[in-house]
């Protein structure tokens, strides 16, 4: 290994190089603002690979969130059930709605949110379960909806990086009333920024475009439902404008083939690890039976926070870059104050501590070797 070998990121944007194309269309074809030909061939890319009632294109996952808690009807005081092993944005969109966050602890296998647990957290203020595809790799959506259904709940699934993955033969995002994609550029398929509002609930379609659209009417104004345009509902301004949709676009017309160039790193990043694996030194990602996965992300766990923090260190100065995940909501400062566990968080606190991220970015098949070769150095010789 020498200096001279170039750093290498731990998330890197794939172009399909048909972007600038089709912003250039946008460009010409005068429309800048939302809901002109782009959004819509993307909403219906989504809604025939999804089968959704609706695809609403959003400017964010976080804002699709949001919708969701607006739909959902959710009021001060009321409990959203959530692993609190999550990105800020899926406790934050109902805490804005005065609701209260409950965190269930996660299962040590998936990091997803332990759908035994559930019931146990349940009070009379419990409206919906929202559970998180971690990786890509989906929850328990038999059981979780389930649970709603028996007790009244609504299900709202972050999926923001479950794009193209599955349970059962069945899209992630398309087993809840909502479901909510992100395009962030930090994911599979992106638009720098992006997301979409997944409507699976046919009778929470028309709401969902009114409040997309500031709370008007405006959508069917357009289709010549309505023969005026005028202020119906609360809402906010969630739609992107077309050159994002464009630049999705030309995304979406590759998103197999991201996928798919995806799946092969990860699985040479799963084999190339499975003989530390068997030696005890790691643990690797777990893919339940009847989840087909995204090859969002590829984790390791390791074997302590102190053993993690070497290892990044290790890592870096072979100029790779590796990070670790989220500080669980409940121990953040915001989460404590707004939100509460049900029973405890062990499994959270523990692998949250101890779980760490690779590279996974088309190009990097280039250096993947030399990155598989530095973690088994560090656990060969002597850095573990
Ligand atoms: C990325 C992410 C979000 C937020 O997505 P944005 O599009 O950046 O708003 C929400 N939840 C999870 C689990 C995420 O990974």
């Amino acid at each position: 290994m020498s200096l001279s070998d170039p750093k290498i990121p731990f998330n890197k944007p794939y172009l399909t190089g048909k972007e600038l194309h089709f912003v250039a269309e946008a460009h010409s074809n005068g429309q800048l603002a939302g809901d002109g030909e782009f959004t819509k061939l993307c909403s219906t890319w989504l809604e025939e690979r999804i089968g959704c009632e609706k695809a609403l294109l959003t400017h964010s996952c976080t804002a699709a969130l949001e919708m969701a808690a607006m739909l959902s009807g959710i009021e001060p005081g009321d409990e959203v059930i959530m692993p609190s092993y999550t990105f800020v944005s899926t406790a934050n969109a109902f805490v804005l709605r005065g609701g209260v966050p409950v965190f269930v602890d996660i299962r040590p296998d998936t990091l997803n949110i332990d759908e035994s647990l559930i019931e146990a957290a349940i009070s009379s203020r419990t409206r919906a379960i929202v559970p998180v595809h971690y990786a890509g790799v989906a929850c328990d959506m038999d059981r979780i909806c389930d649970v709603a259904r028996q007790h009244g709940l609504l299900v709202i699934e972050d999926a923001a990086q479950a794009v193209l993955a599955s349970y059962k033969g069945r899209a992630l995002g398309s087993f809840g009333q909502l479901g909510c994609y992100s395009f962030h550029e930090t994911k599979n398929i992106i638009s720098g920024e992006g997301g979409a509002l997944l409507v699976n609930a046919p009778e929470l379609a028309d709401r969902a475009e009114i409040i997309r659209e500031k709370g008007t009417n405006r959508s069917s104004f357009f289709r010549g439902q309505v023969d005026k345009y005028t202020w119906v509902d609360v809402g906010s301004s969630y739609l992107p404008g077309e050159v994002i949709s464009a630049f999705l676009w030309a995304q979406m017309q590759d998103a197999r083939a991201i996928t798919a160039r995806r799946l092969e790193i990860w699985n040479d990043y799963h084999s190339g690890f499975a003989s530390l694996e068997q030696m005890g030194r790691l643990r690797r990602p777990v893919i339940p039976d009847g989840c087909e996965q995204n090859a969002h992300m590829y984790y390791l766990i390791l074997n302590g926070l102190e053993e993690r923090s070497r290892f990044i260190e290790f890592m870096r100065q072979r100029g790779i870059s590796c990070v670790f995940h989220y500080v669980p909501l409940h121990s953040s400062p915001f989460g404590q104050s707004r939100g509460r566990v049900s029973g405890h968080c062990l499994h959270t606190d523990d692998l949250a501590s101890r779980l760490v991220r690779l590279p996974l970015w088309i190009g990097v098949e280039q250096v993947q070797a030399r990155i598989i070769d530095s973690v088994t150095d560090f656990f060969m010789q002597g850095g573990a």
